[in-house]
């Protein structure tokens, strides 16, 4: 897809899902230019990356790369490709280069941004989340290599399943923005909430029901939090402990080894990237709210990996996030997001109002999340009775949007809509279609964020525009895509295998 739309854009992100081999693809991507002797100058934010990537590119048979990162004995220009810590490059002269390639293109650093539209050269970002709001306004083509769900379908990553055992009350919390996850709540404010006692405690005796005894990594908002997770776990006779961003690299490795002996059952971690990578995590504990979808799918993605005997990842939400952002593999976005993106303020609207309809429901009697749509829960049998399940926040949140579409609708309105909609649930019977009565219901719930109450049930024919607003609802429903058929890990490496030919 890179190469077909090579000559149409100087600027591409690749969306490359934690699983989906983003630095293989990134070597393949390199050997092609220095094959033809060409430079590539490839950029990562975070120091940790910059041994990692050259030691993943020299597996790849690619020839020794040049460092550029503080006073690194790799420095030398000479080399084709270069690997650079965007914040040391920032004061340095730049090498010549015929391609950048910049990891976690998400990532926001001002200077590389001017840079990015000063050369004349091919600029390829790759993240696994590149959903910041300015993404769009600096690269203009983007490639999904896969999506988390395809992953999981092809058997590369492991399904989840996601109880809400608990939901903190946010509303007074305010937010931010930063350079690597966009807007997310201020972390001190969260923190006081989420160290409330009875919510950690509520953690680990959650953990004991139905934590299953995995190996857990359980995210947490700063490091007083963390200890104070972990320590409760301990006092519930869980072994636990904490390790940050500041936790020396080799305490992090014999946290590690302890953890993947099952010494240690969970790992009370605050910060995203520096969980192993490749530690066997069936478990999360997500304890952080947040309203980035960055820091969220960057999380879960530690559980997802697969491994030997591991069916799924546990995931037990006590911040809201699910109820606010949804599955993780549901977060997908058709292109890159700019702020002259030439949407109105109503599709903005329209498109947060097919967010919140989308996003799963807690059960109330066991706290699964089912997805949107499901009724009876598919993990306890329970079936909600009209109304048992409302979501109240999400119903006043989905009639404010409503109410912010046009102005607010009147009774009058509200009854003339519903006649027309009883007017054409009447018609299809007449042709002979079985439509159930409740779907008058849903239409009517969908527009007005509440069922229909308190109205007189009599029918009239629906104008051009409802007509025209039904049909719309059914495309908009139709276009959901079906649940995905599972495809066994061979049929999937089958598939890759058939792409990798016809890519030689
Ligand atoms: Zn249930």
């Amino acid at each position: 897809m890179l190469r077909q739309s090579w000559k149409a854009h100087r600027t591409h992100v690749l969306q490359a899902p934690t699983g989906s081999g983003k630095t293989v693809i990134a070597a393949h991507i390199v050997h092609g230019f220095v094959s033809r002797k060409m430079r590539v100058l490839f950029i990562v934010p975070l120091t940790v990356l910059i041994e990692q990537t050259a030691a993943s590119f020299m597996k790849q048979g690619l020839p020794p790369a040049g460092i550029i990162w503080r006073d690194h004995p790799g420095l030398d220009y000479s080399k084709l490709i270069q690997i650079a810590s965007i914040d040391t490059l920032e004061n340095r002269t730049m090498p010549d280069y015929d391609c950048i390639i910049y990891d976690e293109a998400h990532s926001r650093r001002r200077w590389f941004l001017e840079h990015i539209q000063e050369t004349d050269k091919p600029v390829i970002g790759l993240s696994a989340t590149p959903f910041t709001p300015w993404m769009g306004n600096y690269y203009t083509n983007l490639i999904k290599v896969a999506t988390t769900r395809e992953l999981i379908d092809q058997g590369y990553l492991t399904d989840f399943e996601i109880y809400a055992p608990h939901t903190p009350d946010l509303s007074a919390v305010k937010t931010r923005k930063s350079a690597e996850f966009g807007e997310d709540y201020i972390e001190a404010q969260v923190a006081e909430i989420m160290q409330d006692h009875t919510l950690v405690a509520d953690i680990v005796s959650t953990w004991l029901q139905i934590g299953e005894n995995e190996p857990t990594i359980a995210f947490c908002v700063n490091v007083a939090h963390a200890n104070q997770v972990a320590n409760e776990f301990s006092s519930g006779g869980v072994e636990a402990e904490v390790i940050t961003a500041k936790t020396p690299m080799q305490e992090r490795q014999e946290i590690f080894k302890r953890f993947s002996m099952g010494i240690t059952r969970v790992m009370c971690n605050v910060g995203t990237l520096i969980a192993g990578l490749d530690l066997d995590v069936r478990c999360i504990v997500y304890a952080r709210p947040t309203k980035s979808e960055i820091r969220y799918i960057q999380c879960i993605g530690r559980g997802l990996r697969t491994a030997d005997g591991k069916e799924r990842c546990l995931i037990l939400d006590h911040s809201g996030t699910v109820h606010r952002l949804g599955y993780p593999d549901s977060i997908e976005y058709d292109s890159l997001r700019s702020d002259k993106d030439g949407m109105d303020t109503n599709s903005r609207i329209i498109k947060e109002i097919e967010r919140i309809e989308k996003l799963p429901k807690e059960c109330p009697s066991c706290k699964f999340m089912k997805p949107a749509g499901m009724h009876e829960c598919s993990k306890c049998g329970f079936s909600p009775r009209m109304g048992e399940d409302v979501d109240v926040d999400r119903t006043r949140e989905l009639v404010a949007l409503n109410k912010k579409l046009d102005k607010p609708a009147t009774k009058d309105d509200k009854q003339r809509f519903y006649s027309e909609l009883l007017g054409y649930y009447f018609e299809k019977l007449r042709d002979g279609k079985g439509w159930k009565k409740g779907w008058v219901a849903n239409q009517y719930r969908a527009k007005f964020g509440v069922w229909p109450n308190g109205l007189k049930e009599f029918a009239t024919d629906p104008t051009k525009e409802t007509r025209n607003y039904i049909m719309s609802q059914n495309i908009r429903r139709a276009k959901r895509k079906p649940p995905g058929k599972p495809v066994s890990k061979e049929e999937g490496l089958a598939h890759f295998q058939k792409i990798r030919e016809s890519l030689e």
